[in-house]
Order: structure tokens, then sequence, then C-alpha cells
């Protein structure tokens, strides 16, 4: 049992122009352990890309779909629109690279913190690339531009100040319960993409009637390196006549599914998808409560 006094979790978004190194600085923090993929349900807020449990702490990082956008278009219903994306956010970390400076889609995002009155945690990541001398004054203008809890120089790729950075999201955590079980580190809205993705393409190349009957379940998705994705999903149908269907002659239909479905998930991803996919047939799974749960429809 976790004595809940002690314990400190929340939810804390990784925000940041493109490229900067959001992805990177979340997989160095949870490490190797984001392979571990486990099949419990959970509530969505937000999307999730990673949970990392410790004894005493769990952090949930999220990605803010609002903030990503392309800031030269902001006003402030923008503003507005990002800041009801960090709701229900307990800290914001607000990723910088240290190589191209401060740009205007950073001093956009400086301008939605501001609205929000939460923890925020500044990293100049890639300080790698850079002479230490540049990082010096890169910090003494961002402490200017608002009130943070830090300001740390990391490189995420190299590792350096990652400890650091750890101990600092813990800190600035509230109390809280352990959210999630501790083998969970996945994000559902991944893998719910993922299997949304798979079912458009039966339902656009079966035209039999078996929209209904279809569902899928992501069984494992890896980042097995950091280009390339293994996805293992199964196609639950109600019948064997409609397994056949999407099977297709020796398998050709399967195979065009997968295709297509595989295409789309590169694109989505920007990374190589394996994608290993198979047909069961598992009678009325509609009126199957535990099936219901396990295919998580509600
Ligand atoms: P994101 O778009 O913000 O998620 O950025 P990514 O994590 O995908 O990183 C963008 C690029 O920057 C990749 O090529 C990374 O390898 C690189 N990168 C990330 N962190 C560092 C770092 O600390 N040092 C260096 N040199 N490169 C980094
Ligand atoms: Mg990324």
């Amino acid at each position: 049992m976790t004595d809940e006094k002690q314990y400190k979790s929340g939810y804390a978004a990784i925000i940041g122009k493109p490229n900067v190194g959001k992805s990177t600085v979340l997989n160095s923090l949870i490490g190797e352990k984001v392979a571990i993929v486990s099949k419990k349900p959970q509530t969505t807020r937000n999307n999730i890309t990673g949970i990392l449990t410790r004894e005493d702490a769990q952090v949930v990082f999220i990605d803010t779909p609002g903030i990503h956008e392309p800031w030269n278009l902001l006003g402030k219903n923008m503003v507005r629109l990002a800041n009801e994306s960090l709701n229900g956010v307990d800290l914001i970390i607000f990723v910088l690279d240290a190589k191209s400076g401060l740009r205007n889609e950073d001093e956009n995002i400086f301008k939605i913190i501001k609205g929000e009155n939460k923890p925020v945690i500044i990293l100049i990541n890639k300080v790698d690339l850079v002479d230490k001398l540049k990082v010096l004054p890169l910090i003494d203008t961002i402490s200017k531009m608002g009130t943070f809890k830090e300001i740390i120089p990391v490189s995420a790729e190299k590792g350096d100040n990652m400890d650091v950075l750890l101990k600092k999201i813990i800190e600035n955590l509230p109390y809280g319960p352990k959210y999630f079980p501790d083998d969970q580190i996945t994000d559902k809205n991944e893998r719910f993409i993922v299997a949304e993705l798979i079912r458009e393409k039966v339902l656009i190349l079966s035209h039999e009637e078996i929209p209904h009957s279809v569902a899928v379940l992501v069984e494992e998705f890896k980042e097995r390196t950091k280009s390339l994705i293994y996805i293992r999903a199964t196609v639950f149908v109600e019948k064997l006549s409609q397994k056949k269907i999407i099977v297709g002659h020796k398998g050709q239909m399967l195979k065009k599914i997968g295709e297509k479905a595989r295409k789309d998930m590169q694109a989505f991803f920007n990374k190589r998808i394996y994608l290993d996919l198979w047909v069961k047939v598992y009678e009325n799974w509609r009126k199957d409560a535990q099936a219901l749960r396990m295919l998580e429809y509600k």
C-alpha cells in the first residue's frame, strides 16, 4: 500500500515547438520501460504519452493537442483553446532548444502559460550543441519572461542533467494517489488510433455487412527502436463467414487491410511500423461484458 500523504502524483504536460526534443525528453525520463505494455483500461485525459511510476511518485506525461497548433495564427481564441487543453494538468514542462534560441513560437507558448496558474519548469534542451557560455544569457532572458519553478539546461539525448529534471518534476507535483498500476506505461490514445485505423480499413475494404460485428484489439504496441514501432493487433468478428471475408482468398484481403492501415500509421507516428495482424472469431462478443471491457467499448 502506498501512503497517500507521502505519495506524489500528477499529470505533466510536455510542451514546446516541434523538434525541440519533447519525445526524446520523454523517452529519456521513462527509459526502457516504455516498451512494456499492459492491457489494463485507463481513463482518457488528453493524450497520455507515458507513465513513470516510482516508489515515491507517479508522473503521467501527457501531450496537449491544442498546444502544437501553428502558432503564427495565434489570437485570443487560440490562447483560450490552448489553455483549455492544459486543463487538468498539474505541471507544465516547456522545452526550448538551446541551439535555435527563442523564436516566435516560443514566445507564443510563453503567452499561453502565463494564463495558467500552474507550476512551470523550463527545459533548455540540446545544450550539448552549444557553448556553455551561450546558455547563461538565455537562462537570464527567460527568467525575466515570467515566474518559473525551475530553468534547467539539459541534453536529453546525452542524458545530461536528466536526473535533476526528474527530481524537480517530482518536487513540484502535488501529493496524490497512484493513478495507474505499476506496470502501465502505455497510452490509450495511440492504441485507440491504431485500432480505429485498422477497423476503418476493414470497413472500407470488405463491402459486406460486417461493420458492427468488428472490433479491433491492439495487443502489443512497442517502440522497438527510435524509428520502428511493432504492433500486434487482432480483428474480432462474430462468425466464421465474416472471418473468411476479412482474410480473403489466400489472405489477400487481410494483407491489403494491413498494408493500408500500416501506411496511415506510418504517416501518423512518423515512424516505420511493423504490423502483425490477426483475425479471430469471438462469438457474440457484443453481448459478452468481459469481451466488451477487453475491447474497451462502453
Ligand atoms: P519533438 O518534435 O519535440 O518531439 O523532438 P524530438 O524528440 O523528436 O527530437 C527532434 C530532434 O532533436 C531529433 O533528431 C533528436 O535526436 C534531436 N535531439 C533531441 N534532444 C537532443 C539533445 O539533447 N541533443 C541533441 N544534439 N539532439 C537532440
Ligand atoms: Mg515528438
